[in-house]
C-alpha cells in the first residue's frame, strides 16, 4: 500500500527526469553525428548539443522543484496535517474532471 502511494507521489517527477534524459540522449548523442555527416547541415550539430544541455538543465530543475513540493506534501501527510483518505488513511490528491472537483486516495484509489 505504501509503495503504491510513493510511486503515485513521485511518478510525474520521475517521468519528467526520464524525458529529459531521453531528450539529452537524442539531441546530444544520437543526432549530432548524423548532422555532422552532411556538409550542408553540419553546423546544426552544435545547436543540437546546446539544445540537449538545455533539455537536461530544464528537466533537472523542474524535477527537483516538483519532487521537493511532493515531498513537502508527503511530509505534511505523515505528520497528520494533510488530507487523509477516510477509507484507508492514505494521502489524497485533489483532481478535477470537467467541472467536478474530487479527491482521490493515492494509496487505495478511492474517489470522493
Ligand atoms: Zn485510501
Amino acid at each position: 500500500m505504501q509503495e503504491r502511494m510513493l510511486f503515485r507521489v513521485y511518478r510525474w517527477p520521475a517521468a519528467i527526469l526520464l524525458s529529459a534524459l531521453a531528450a539529452y540522449w537524442l539531441f546530444g548523442v544520437f543526432i549530432p553525428p548524423l548532422l555532422a555527416q552532411s556538409p550542408y547541415i553540419s553546423s546544426l550539430a552544435g545547436m543540437s548539443q546546446r539544445l540537449a544541455l538545455l533539455a537536461i538543465g530544464v528537466g533537472t530543475i523542474t524535477t527537483t522543484i516538483y519532487a521537493l513540493l511532493q515531498s513537502i506534501r508527503l511530509w505534511r501527510w505523515w505528520r497528520g496535517k494533510g488530507d487523509a483518505c477516510t477509507n484507508c488513511g492514505g494521502m489524497v490528491e485533489v483532481r478535477t474532471k470537467k467541472d467536478r472537483i474530487y479527491t482521490q486516495c493515492l494509496a487505495c484509489g478511492v474517489r470522493k
